[in-house]
């Protein structure tokens, strides 16, 4: 892949966390300002408490008032009575006091009322004050919290700044800038292609530009979104291919075939690529008897024979060194179970090809 492409995969990942962090810096004066909300509730309830026993106890003082005159009435009426001339006179006066003890009654009653629901006021000044401090124990522990982590995220958005500036020095300087622009505008500014698509707008790519993002040798960005394109090949596939050719290296070092066309009924063949150069040793598929050797240096038996390896056919045999060991006549029973691998054995040189 293209070096800048590499730095910018890296640079959006840091981007992206910088603007996380940011984002969530910038949300906890707010959350604090919530919970700050609630305590001011908690506040109020207090303070609502707090007035209503006022209220009750100034409008306690002015019942009490108002006995108080009422009873200046009755001495004063009790006063002016005993000076009347008449009986109508009396008797108005002792309606006056009278009317005025009802009314001392009505207020006393009140007064009682009032008494009586103070207990319960009380208890709602001293629940609304609980709640409060409990309140206050939340905000102060949520504040710290708030605190404890806006410096974390500080230090870390600082220290991704740092890898920020490192992936960037390395960039392409107009690069960088396309990259600022699209991230600006969409957010996301580079973005993998796959199956020819570009995966930011899902527009399907020329092929051409498709290849050349593959090879990974440009830079390139679509022609739809603006975003940067790269190509991640497939691992899987990457590593099966190679396990595969391993498997094939491997394989190839060391092969026996029946070749048909030599000889009267055809010869097993021992081919092997060794210190560079290869060989094909033969021997008569009908007697096992060793023919020859052929050495072709500088090249590997694939190519070297591969006029002969066309007809070939591939023989399992399970002992390693063949070639090494038997330099005059394959053994009977390694020639015998070669000779059982063909669909038609070799009966003798007049018989029919054994290959077909
Ligand atoms: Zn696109």
């Amino acid at each position: 892949m293209h070096p800048d492409l590499e730095k910018l995969i890296q640079l959006q990942k840091v981007d992206s966390e910088i603007a996380s962090l940011t984002a969530e810096i910038n949300a906890l004066p707010k959350h604090v300002k919530q919970i700050e909300a609630k305590l001011a509730k908690a506040q109020a309830r207090v303070e609502k408490a707090k007035a209503a026993i006022k209220a009750d106890e100034a409008s306690k003082r002015r019942h009490e008032q108002d006995i108080q005159a009422q009873n200046d009435k009755i001495a004063k009426f009790r006063e002016q009575s005993s000076s009347v001339k008449t009986n109508e006179q009396y008797k108005a006066f002792l309606g006056e006091i009278s009317f005025a003890e009802v009314e001392i009654g009505k207020i006393e009653d009140k007064i009682l009322e009032i008494m009586m629901a103070a207990d319960a006021r009380t208890a709602e000044l001293k629940a609304a004050e609980a709640e409060l401090k409990a309140d206050i124990a939340e905000v102060e522990r949520e504040k710290a919290e708030a605190h404890a982590r806006t410096e974390v995220m500080s230090r870390q958005t600082k220290e991704l700044n740092g890898q920020r500036e490192g992936l960037r020095s390395g960039v392409d300087e107009s690069t960088l800038q396309h990259y600022d622009r699209v991230l600006r505008g969409r957010g996301t500014a580079i973005v993998q292609a796959i199956d020819q698509r570009c995966t930011g707008c899902q527009v399907l790519l020329r092929p051409q530009v498709y290849n050349d993002i593959i090879s990974g040798n440009v830079v390139y960005s679509c022609e739809t979104c603006s975003r940067l394109l790269y190509f991640v090949p497939d691992e899987e596939a990457i590593a099966k291919a190679a396990e595969e050719a391993a498997a094939l290296a491997h394989s190839s070092e060391h092969a026996w075939m029946f070749v048909p066309g030599i000889g009267e009924g055809g010869v097993f063949a021992v081919f092997a690529n060794s210190k560079g150069n290869a060989s094909m040793k033969s021997y008569d598929a009908l007697t096992g008897v060793f023919l020859e050797k052929r050495v072709e240096k500088n090249a590997n038996y694939q190519r070297a024979f591969a006029e002969q390896l066309r007809e070939a056919r591939n023989l399992f045999v399970d002992e390693a060194n063949l070639e090494e060991m038997y330099k005059e006549q394959l053994p009977p029973e390694i020639l015998q179970d070669l000779q059982h691998q063909l669909p038609e054995r070799p009966a003798n040189p007049q018989a029919t090809s054994p290959a077909e």
